[in-house]
C-alpha cells in the first residue's frame, strides 16, 4: 500500500479517542462470529480493543482508531512486510495458547483477511 493514500483513509475514516472508549463488548470473541463484527477491532489482526491502551498510535502520538498497539505505533505498523498468512498463523498460535476453542480460531482465520489491513492490498 501507498503511504500518502493509506494516511488520506486512514485520517478521513478515525474516531475520536473517546468514541470508542465509549464501546464496550460483552465478549469480543463472540462478536467475531458475527457478520457483521460490532465494536472495534484491530484493522490488522483483530484483536478486539476495549480498553484505551489497546489503540496503537499514529504518527503525531495521538490513538489510532483502527489498529491495536500490538500492530501500530507512531503511524507505523510494527511487521510492515508481514503477510496475511504470517498474521493468520501468529494469531492462531496466540488463540490457542489462550486456549481458545478451534472452532473460534478457524472463524478468526477466516475474519482477518477481510480486514482494512489485507483488503488494502
Ligand atoms: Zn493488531
Amino acid at each position: 500500500m501507498k503511504g500518502s493514500k493509506f494516511f488520506g483513509i486512514h485520517l478521513s475514516t478515525a474516531k475520536t479517542v473517546d468514541e470508542c472508549g465509549k464501546i464496550t463488548l460483552k465478549n469480543g470473541v463472540e462478536n467475531m462470529n458475527a457478520t457483521k463484527p460490532q465494536g472495534q477491532f484491530c484493522q490488522s489482526c483483530a484483536m478486539p480493543m476495549q480498553k484505551p491502551e489497546d489503540f496503537g498510535t499514529d504518527a503525531g502520538g495521538s490513538k489510532s482508531a483502527e489498529y491495536c498497539r500490538y500492530c501500530f505505533q507512531n503511524g507505523r505498523f510494527t511487521e510492515p512486510d508481514m503477510t496475511v498468512e504470517q498474521m493468520i498463523e501468529k494469531c492462531a498460535a496466540i488463540m490457542k495458547q489462550m486456549n481458545i476453542p478451534a472452532e473460534q480460531i478457524k472463524q478468526t482465520e477466516k475474519f482477518i483477511p477481510m480486514l482494512k489491513r489485507w483488503k488494502a492490498k
